[in-house]
């Protein structure tokens, strides 16, 4: 059996939901990975752990159990660039994600709204999406770029191939190359393999995430951990701050 760590995303009590740390650490073990809690750390996502403080308490937590004390960071919000160094450097490892991309005029796509500011086709959404990530890579001091295929809600039906050509995959690839950013492949948010297939042949390293928020969801990571596998990835090469170090270090 494997015995990798996970980014749980897990929605700890910390940010309001229904887990424990305990209970993440217990149901990790019974599924023989290394706990990694990730909690959503923003001041613009329901149920986050939203303000400095929060993340002093949230971290303070962590510590008091044997896990890899991660968070996940939205790129669009201010938070990330907050943190004070010493609290960034108790963290193990950190994730960017976009949870919002911006548009060349300014405004924000959220990825979990319907509502586009004015009328954007596919195409105009992907541009910016990938513009914004490509910003985030240059910006963000993160070892992980969580559910990196994730698209705003009006999107999320079409065809993979339609919204990922093979020009935009290889877009996101280089700039997670160029930053050191690994490629989570999110049990939630699952990325086609093409995609991951590109990432891992040009040496990004691959990392694998449950993004689970419930107990049954938690720390599975069986299907990500199976295409890390298929690809040729092997396991101790998949991203764990133990192991790989992490950006948060650099500050400490
Ligand atoms: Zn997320």
């Amino acid at each position: 059996m494997s015995w990798q760590p996970v980014d749980c995303h897990a929605h700890t009590n910390f940010s309001d939901g229904a887990l424990t740390i305990a209970q993440v650490v217990e149901r990790a073990a019974s599924l023989n990975v290394f706990p990694s809690v990730a909690d959503h750390i923003s001041h613009d996502v329901a149920r986050a752990v939203d303000s400095v403080e929060a993340a002093r308490e949230y971290i303070a937590a962590l510590e008091e159990y044997d896990v890899l004390r991660g968070g996940e960071f939205c790129w669009h919000d201010s938070l990330w660039r907050e943190l004070p160094d010493d609290l960034v450097a108790r963290f193990t490892h950190r994730l960017g994600s976009l949870h919002a991309i911006r548009l060349p005029t300014g405004g924000l796509v959220h990825a979990f709204s319907r509502r586009l500011p004015g009328p954007i086709t596919p195409d105009d959404y992907m541009w910016a999406h990938l513009e914004s990530l490509e910003t985030l890579a240059r910006e963000m001091p993160v070892d992980i770029l969580s559910h990196p295929t994730l698209v705003t809600l009006s999107f999320r039906e079409l065809p993979t191939d339609e919204l990922w050509t093979e020009e935009r995959e290889e877009r996101m690839v280089e700039a997670l190359h160029a930053s050191g950013i690994a490629f989570e492949i999110s049990n939630r948010y699952r990325p086609h393999e093409r995609l991951v297939k590109r990432a891992v042949e040009r040496g990004v390293r691959i990392s694998l995430g449950s993004d689970g928020h419930t107990l049954a969801q938690v720390a599975d990571i069986a299907a990500p951990l199976a295409m890390a596998r298929r690809l040729g990835v092997r396991d101790e090469d998949i991203y764990d701050p133990r192991r790989h170090g992490s950006k948060t270090a650099v500050r400490a």
